[in-house]
């Protein structure tokens, strides 16, 4: 670290139309610190936090990004310390008179000849990893099940090599809830497409309780789970595999332990003989996200995810963005990137539901930003959102997802998700992604059991203090050792790599697991 701070004052601005730049230096800068174009800082600048470029007099725009994100409560002189306490937020856009698809940028050239080793799915689908997945109608069932999974993984997994895990698909709903609410849609659809997700082959067994109010045939209708290949079976033969803890053939404790365990190893020997063929890259479905964001977010990690982004779209694969709050100030943006006019207006839609969502508890997109973000030097949501939003790169956005939806086509979409990482995680999986990327500044330890999460630090020294969690070093493009491009191809390179099973991410490496974490808008009862 002293290293760094060796190095010369350095602000980053991002917009040449911005009057705000922020100091890149770890440790930030003192009062009279002097930049190499002759500005001089009137006021100490933590790392991140912006300085004013010009002399600002009260009530004028503060521009970053390009985009107004504040304005100012009071005189700010040229080299003064821009921060959250000296600005009023703007409010949302509108969500009418929207640009609807009005830009139409040139298509990028397509990106051939990427491949990597995944397992082909009988619905069509590729996975990255061979796990056995056991969903649950209900959280009663949670302390067998995962009694049984340590079972399974101490006395069954060493038998079958070539399946990497066994998870147990916890989670909080099932029952006490009101399951007929028109939004109850979301968490069922959410349990019912997870246990679909392209990792799981297709194996899909249940441990269901009995008496809940989501029964096995609710959670999954016939004709909802594509037939395995290696059965050759048609659907309609093949039935939902439940085993049912309160059956009165279960006679103690153990002899429901014997029941999970006598199924899984069905699906274990299945499992077990798939093996990875080579498939273009096409077949990745990515979902990107950032969590513990600081003022680098924007300007290091999330610019080399979108342009990793860009390529995948060249590819032909399916890439997801989310975090409704976080694109909520820049909805005209988007909605001018949409393909069509359908896209936009199923953007705003979105838009629009979480709005009345954030209104009946009467909050609004705002309520998102943690002090962690205002400390790495984000004031409000419009600067978060204007550096959440790069991760979507410059393509067209051709498909939106309602929360819990699973994604049915290529390309760039937006899938509706809260910002809240574990959720966020939680219905993207959902939405079928076989890989994740997370962008953080602050650092979280966040992992999935179900795919690879790849984390992207912001920060050099982030990277440096946690050498052990983060996969990517984004912060050498603040430092001046890497461009955007470079570190986009590196994530590229080795989204393909960890999507091969060559390389293990990091929260792999630890089996770092955050739970599922289910949005349920509906009333619980
Ligand atoms: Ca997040």
């Amino acid at each position: 670290m002293a290293e760094t701070n060796t190095r010369p004052p350095l602000y980053i601005r991002i917009h040449a139309a911005d009057n705000v730049a922020i100091v890149a230096n770890d440790g930030g800068l003192k009062t009279g610190a002097t930049f190499a174009d002759g500005l001089v800082l009137v006021d100490n600048v933590p790392q991140g936090h912006k300085v004013a470029l010009a002399d600002l007099a009260e009530g004028d725009a503060i521009v970053r990004y390009n985009v107004v994100i504040g304005y100012a409560q009071k005189a700010l002189p040229r080299g003064s310390w821009v921060h959250e306490r000296v600005m009023r937020m703007p409010t949302a856009p509108e969500l009418e008179g929207l640009p609807i698809a009005t830009v139409k940028p040139p298509a990028l050239p397509p990106l051939e000849g990427y491949t990597f080793e995944g397992y082909r799915n009988a619905d069509g689908s590729v996975g990255s990893r061979n796990i056995l997945a056991i969903t649950q109608t209900v959280q009663c069932v949670a302390g067998v099940t995962e009694f049984a999974v340590q079972r399974i993984k101490a006395e069954l997994l060493p038998k079958f090599p070539n399946v990497d895990d066994v998870v147990a698909l916890e989670h909080s709903y099932g029952c006490g809830v009101a399951i007929d609410a028109p939004d109850a849609i979301i968490p069922i659809r959410t349990l019912r497409n997870i246990s679909l997700n392209p990792n799981f082959g297709g194996e899909v067994m249940v441990v269901s309780l009995g008496c809940e109010k989501l029964q096995p045939e609710r959670l999954l209708p016939p004709g909802t789970i594509p037939i395995s290949d290696q059965r050759g079976e048609n659907a309609a033969d093949v039935a939902l595999d439940v085993v049912c803890l309160q059956d009165n053939a279960h006679v103690g404790f153990m002899s429901m332990i014997d029941s999970v365990m006598r199924q899984a190893e069905v699906h274990l020997e299945r499992l077990n003989a798939r093996r990875r063929e080579t498939v273009p890259a096409s077949e990745l479905v990515v979902g990107v996200q950032c969590g513990g964001s600081d003022a680098f977010s924007g300007v290091t990690a999330n610019p080399a995810v979108g342009f990793a982004t860009d390529l995948l779209v060249r590819a032909g694969a399916t890439v997801m963005f989310s975090e409704t709050t976080e694109v909520r100030d820049g909805i005209d943006q988007l909605t001018s990137r949409a393909s069509s006019p359908e896209v936009a207006e199923a953007m705003i839609r979105e838009m629009a539901w979480y709005d009345a969502y954030l209104q009946k508890g009467r909050v609004d997109r705002s309520a998102n930003t943690t002090p962690g973000n205002k400390k790495g030097g984000l004031s409000n949501i419009v600067e978060k959102a204007m550096g959440s939003i790069v991760k979507s790169g410059s393509a067209p956005i051709s498909g939106v997802l309602s929360p819990g939806e699973k994604v049915k086509q290529k390309g760039l979409i937006y899938a509706a998700t809260p910002a809240s990482d574990f959720i966020c995680g939680t219905l993207q999986l959902a939405a079928g992604i076989n890989l994740h990327i997370f962008t953080t500044g602050r650092g979280t330890p966040y992992g999935l059991a179900e795919v690879p999460v790849i984390k992207v630090a912001t920060r050099s020294d982030l990277a440096r203090r946690w050498h052990d969690l983060m996969d990517v070093n984004a912060g050498r493009i603040a430092d001046g050792d890497a461009t955007i491009e470079d570190v986009g191809w590196e994530l590229f390179r080795l989204m393909l790599d960890v999507a091969s099973g060559k390389k293990k991410t990091w929260a792999e490496h630890w089996k770092l697991h955050n739970a599922l974490v289910l949005f349920n808008p509906a009333p619980v009862t």
